[in-house]
């Protein structure tokens, strides 16, 4: 998040620094900083893929078999209680997560429901490009703009996932 790096995902491993990082948010929210929230949050670092639950449950318990899908789901949300990750909710109910920090758009396949991050850079500018009037428009009617979403869709024709 923080760091003037380049911007690409490539830092795999557990950094020494995720660590104080993860744990500095988790305490902050007030939230407990467990053995598996951390597991939870390395997995969800690397990971390209923005999975559910299930598939971090999946990925987890190859390193803490002991770990429960009930400890995968609260350990989820406490991340996304400490601003560590956010949940990206569909209609369906179905739910994916993702812990890149910055603005970024998203791909979704309405058919697997499989999520990649759109390579093109984030527009803060694109409502008043929408309609120069638009967020003054909405305001004047009681409606605070704080951000928006954006998600493209379509099909993934490289997917193995059906
Ligand atoms: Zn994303």
């Amino acid at each position: 998040m923080g760091n003037s790096n380049s911007h690409t995902l490539a830092s795999a491993g557990a950094a020494p620094s995720n660590e104080t990082m993860v744990r500095h948010a988790l305490e902050q929210a007030g939230c407990r900083y467990t053995a598996q929230r951390a597991a939870v949050f390395d997995f969800l670092d690397q990971a390209k893929s923005h999975p559910t639950a299930e598939e971090v449950y999946q990925a987890v318990r190859q390193q803490l078999p002991k770990i429960s899908l009930a400890t995968v789901y609260k350990a989820l949300e406490a991340l996304v209680e400490a601003r560590l990750a956010a949940k990206l909710t569909n209609g369906d109910g179905s739910a994916r997560y993702d812990c890149r920090g910055d603005d970024h758009y998203h791909l979704r396949d309405v058919a697997t429901g499989e999520i990649r991050d759109l390579p093109a850079d984030f527009d803060p500018q694109l409502l008043t490009k929408i309609d120069p009037e638009l967020v003054a428009r909405l305001a004047a009617t009681g409606f605070e703009v704080t951000g928006y979403r954006l998600e493209v869709l379509g099909h993934f024709l490289d997917s193995h996932e059906s």
